[in-house]
């Protein structure tokens, strides 16, 4: 049997390896837990490992979760594609969104967000690899988008996130990554809220840290293999 706390420890300590490796220190890494499909008693075990941040993909889902376990002091990410009519929910629910990438997303997150809350803190995703991917602006966009998200009150703009093509080679995976980086450290220089480079996932955390990634959004090594996405899954994006 698969436990949690097991893999907790063992994820924790491929990052603390990883950041050795690169002469990095080990807390310049945070561990994102993606919990998308899992229920409200797995992420409880991980709490109970020490984990405070996760990351959901399905609004509905996430906000069962979100209400559920409202007694911990826990960080949600939405690190899923975003729907217009979907960004009210995830304003006021979230503190993080990682999956930005339209300017009219950002303004209505930033409209919706409840005045009482801290501002949302957002990353512009960028597709590195997949001229048609459906997710995420090209590098060439970013100083645009980036701007005009900087301008809006409620968001504060902390970096960029990434989902790299997974059929790619090690070589042109890490080529991926040293682009993302060279222009988060661009995007740092205009923007002294930039802080954070979303990427890295269970396969690869540790060429993403060798990279530069800030932090990893990890689901499988912690919580086990997803089962195939249902159509309620999808619908419920
Ligand atoms: C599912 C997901 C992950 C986690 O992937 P694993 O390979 O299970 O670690 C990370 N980021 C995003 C955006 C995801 O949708």
């Amino acid at each position: 049997m698969i436990s949690i706390a097991d893999n907790v420890k063992n994820v924790s300590q491929r990052i603390q390896k990883a950041t050795k490796l690169a002469s990095r220190d080990e807390k310049s890494v945070q561990l994102l837990a993606v919990s998308k499909t899992r229920g409200p008693e797995e992420l409880k075990m991980a709490i109970q490992s020490g984990l405070t941040q996760f990351g959901e993909n399905y609004l509905q889902e996430a906000l069962v979760k979100i209400e559920a376990l409202q007694e911990f002091p826990l960080v949600w990410h939405f690190i899923g594609p975003i729907q217009s009519n979907k960004t009210r929910a995830i304003a006021e629910h979230f503190d993080w969104v990682h999956s930005v990438d339209r300017l009219k997303v950002a303004q209505r997150l930033s409209t919706q967000r409840p005045s009482h809350k801290e501002p949302l803190n957002v990353c512009i995703q960028v597709n590195i690899n997949d001229e048609n991917a459906k997710s995420g602006i090209p590098l060439s966009e970013i100083d645009a988008l980036s701007e005009a998200i900087s301008k809006l009150p409620n968001l504060e703009l902390k970096g960029l996130m990434t989902i790299p093509a997974s059929s790619q080679s090690e070589s042109d995976l890490r080529n991926s990554f040293k682009q993302m980086s060279a222009a988060f450290e661009r995007l740092k220089q205009r923007h002294p809220s930039v802080d954070t480079l979303s990427m890295g996932m269970s396969g690869d955390i540790e060429i993403a840290i060798e990279e530069g990634s800030t932090l990893v959004r990890v689901g499988t090594a912690l919580f086990g293999a997803r089962a195939i996405p249902t159509e309620k899954n999808t619908e419920n994006n």
